[in-house]
C-alpha cells in the first residue's frame, strides 16, 4: 500500500528541470497527488499538469489568503466562476486565512477583511460543488474554527493548522481532518496532534516545494514516506497502519483512490 500526498504546488518553478525525475520517485513511492493552485495563473497550471497524468494527480483550485491582496473583488469573482466550469477537481483549496501574510501586505485590517470575505465565498463554492475544502490556516486559528463552526461546510482538510490540542479535536469532532505534513520534522503543534488524536484525524501532505523536513531544501512529494515513518514511530505502529488509515480517509473526503 502506497501513501497519498494531500496538498502540494508542484507546478513550481523549483521542479522546472527535472519534474519527470521527481515525478517518477512520486509514482513509486505514492498512490497518488493533489496539486493544489493559489491564484488565475497557478490555477491554470494544476489544470494543465493535472490532465497529463490522471489517476494520479488530482486538482485542487481556489485562491490562496496571501494572494487575496493582489486581486480586486472582480477579479476574484471572475475566478470562481472559471473555477465552477471545472470538471473533475477532487477539493477547492488552497484557500483559508494567512494574518501573518495579512500583516505583511501594508494593510492589515483591510487586508485581513478580504481574506474573510473570500474565504466564505470559497466555502459557498465547495458546498456548491460538493467538494471539500483545503483549507490553510496560519496565525488565524480561531478565525478558521469561528468560520468553520458557522458555515459548517461538509468536508474539509485544515492544512498549517496550529492551534491548541482541544481545538484540533474540537475540528475533528466536527468531521474535519488535520494535515500532519513535512511540518512534522519541526512544528511542535503538529508532534502534538500526532501524539493526542487517533489516526482517523489525519491525512498527509508535504506542501512541496516548501517544508522540506531539512529546512531551506526543496520538498517533494515522495517525502511524504517519511511523515508515515515518524507518525508509526510516535504512535509506536506500523507504517502500514498510518498508511491504511490516512488512505482510508483520503478515500472518504475527496472521493479518489
Ligand atoms: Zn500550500
Amino acid at each position: 500500500m502506497k501513501p497519498f500526498d494531500c496538498h502540494t504546488h508542484i507546478y513550481d518553478n523549483a521542479f522546472g528541470k527535472d519534474i519527470n525525475e521527481m515525478l517518477a520517485r512520486a509514482k513509486k513511492a505514492l498512490s497518488g497527488i493533489i496539486v493544489v493552485g493559489e491564484d488565475p495563473e497557478s490555477n491554470r497550471k494544476v489544470i494543465a499538469l493535472c490532465k497529463k497524468h490522471p489517476g494520479f494527480l488530482f486538482p485542487g483550485l481556489a485562491i490562496h489568503p496571501d494572494k487575496v491582496h493582489t486581486l480586486t473583488d472582480a477579479q476574484i469573482d471572475t475566478e470562481i466562476n472559471f473555477i465552477r466550469e471545472q470538471k473533475n477537481l477532487v477539493c477547492i483549496g488552497e484557500c483559508g486565512l494567512d494574518y501573518l501574510w495579512a500583516k505583511k501586505s501594508g494593510d492589515y485590517e483591510n487586508t485581513k477583511l478580504r481574506q474573510q470575505e473570500t474565504f466564505r465565498k470559497f466555502i459557498a463554492l465547495a458546498d456548491e460543488l460538493n467538494l471539500p475544502l483545503n483549507i490553510h490556516s496560519r496565525r488565524a486559528d480561531a478565525v478558521v474554527i469561528h468560520t468553520l463552526k458557522e458555515l459548517r461546510p461538509k468536508k474539509a482538510v485544515l492544512h498549517g493548522f496550529s492551534g491548541t490540542v482541544a481545538e484540533a479535536k474540537e475540528m475533528f469532532s466536527f468531521g474535519y481532518k488535520i494535515v500532519i505534513g513535512t511540518n512534522l520534522f519541526f512544528s511542535k503543534e503538529t508532534k502534538s496532534y500526532v501524539e493526542s488524536l487517533p489516526l482517523e484525524a489525519f491525512v498527509l501532505e508535504t506542501d512541496s516545494p516548501v517544508q522540506a523536513p531539512v529546512r531551506g531544501q526543496r520538498n517533494e512529494p515522495a517525502n511524504v514516506r517519511l511523515v508515515v515513518k515518524k507518525i508509526a514511530g510516535i504512535k509506536n505502529i506500523s507504517e502500514e497502519e498510518v498508511i491504511a488509515a490516512t488512505n482510508k480517509t483520503v478515500r472518504h473526503v475527496f472521493n479518489v483512490i
